[in-house]
């Protein structure tokens, strides 16, 4: 037997593949069998044609940030003329707007800000608990950040998210992880936590009673080990927790206005890339494209693994970047049926998947 047929017979028959196969696999299979085997993966979970998507923007609230990792085109250091830190009534003026149009998700998205303790968040949060109640959902920070909030507040993690969640927070998400390699996060964001200390704000965040998700981000310099050993270590952490992570997103690094530069990969190698991470993370139900960053080819994603998107309505980290944020619903939409699927929204505010219509 050859080595595609015994790696699709060990997934027909519930089983998953090694580190080796999916190094074989990225140099040996083609895109069509990359889609195939990433099929028999999401089938488990998922109905061949069955995709949801949900509506969200991105709250940048505010732009300083201490880490200075080189690929990041949104920071400004403390004291940088063009700085800001949003006020609650501006927040509120951007949930209002997404409300207007039919969104319910808000990821709040700032940096290594040390003038914001953690009383800033729980005020911030607090507020837009109560003014909203449960009719939204927020994403209220990245993983990264809530650790760097709960050093600089000299708190524990266990703390910190104790205070978050009697403001109402109830999710955090998985940013931060780039890729969750300590070599590559030496080269790139040396300031930006590694690999051990990630997964332990994770287990934290799910032991506070919170939910978060896994992210990814390709398309820097990073080696194929790197990307493994991302995909291996969310595999592990997947295991451990039975499942913490609610889904798994990955998205491209866009290379304008930032000091590492270079280009960006191409639509068919994330696409591959998707694929693999159907393939792999065969305990994860949800795996997500990214529209942000690949507009129409995030939903040729849909028959490379992918079950779920966003559709966003602003980034400001990612369009600083170079990345152009399709808004027009219907058309990204019209994407997604091209490719066989007719998406169902679903909401934020629920717990759980729920399509709306
Ligand atoms: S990527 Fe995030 S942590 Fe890194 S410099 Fe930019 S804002 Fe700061």
């Amino acid at each position: 037997m050859d080595r595609i047929a015994s790696i699709e017979n060990a997934l027909v028959g519930g089983g998953r593949i090694s580190r080796d196969d999916a190094q074989w696999l990225w140099h040996n299979a083609t895109d069509g069998q990359l889609q195939q085997l990433a099929g028999i993966v999401r089938a488990r979970y998922h109905k061949p044609f069955d995709a949801t998507y949900l509506l969200m923007r991105i709250i940048n609230y505010t732009n300083v940030c201490v880490a200075k990792c080189d690929y990041c085109s949104f920071y400004r250091l403390p004291g940088q003329p063009d700085t800001y830190t949003r006020s609650k009534e501006w927040v509120f003026s951007k949930i209002d707007e997404l409300i207007e149009v039919g969104g319910d998700l808000f990821g709040f998205n700032g940096g290594f800000n040390p003038e914001l303790k953690i009383d800033y968040y729980t005020d911030l949060f607090g507020a837009v608990r109560e003014k909203y109640g449960n009719s939204i959902e927020f994403y209220a920070m990245t993983v990264v950040e809530l650790i760097y909030v709960a050093k600089i507040s000299r708190l524990s993690l266990e703390e910190a998210l104790s205070r978050l969640y009697d403001a109402g927070v109830r999710w955090v998400t998985g940013g931060g992880a780039e890729v969750l390699s300590d070599t590559f996060r030496k080269r790139h964001s040396p300031l930006k936590y590694t690999v051990e200390e990630y997964f332990a704000a994770q287990r934290a965040i799910l032991a506070a009673g919170m939910k978060t998700t896994g992210t990814m981000v390709i398309g820097f310099d990073e080696t194929l080990d790197e990307r493994l050993d991302h995909l291996e270590s969310v595999r592990e952490f997947q295991d451990v927790t039975m499942g913490g992570l609610f889904s798994f997103l990955c998205w491209t690094y866009k290379p304008w206005n930032n000091e590492l530069g270079g280009s960006e990969i191409d639509a068919q190698e994330y696409l591959r890339h998707l694929a693999l991470c159907r393939i792999y993370l065969d305990n994860v139900t949800h795996v997500r494209a990214s529209v942000l960053t690949q507009n129409a080819n995030a939903l040729r994603g849909l028959s490379y693994g992918a079950n779920d998107f966003d559709i966003p309505w602003e980034d400001e980290v990612t369009q600083l970047a170079g990345a152009v944020i399709e808004q027009d619903v219907e058309r990204v939409l019209g994407y997604a049926r091209a490719e066989g699927f007719e998406p169902r929204r679903r909401s934020a505010a629920r717990p759980t998947l729920v399509a709306l219509s």
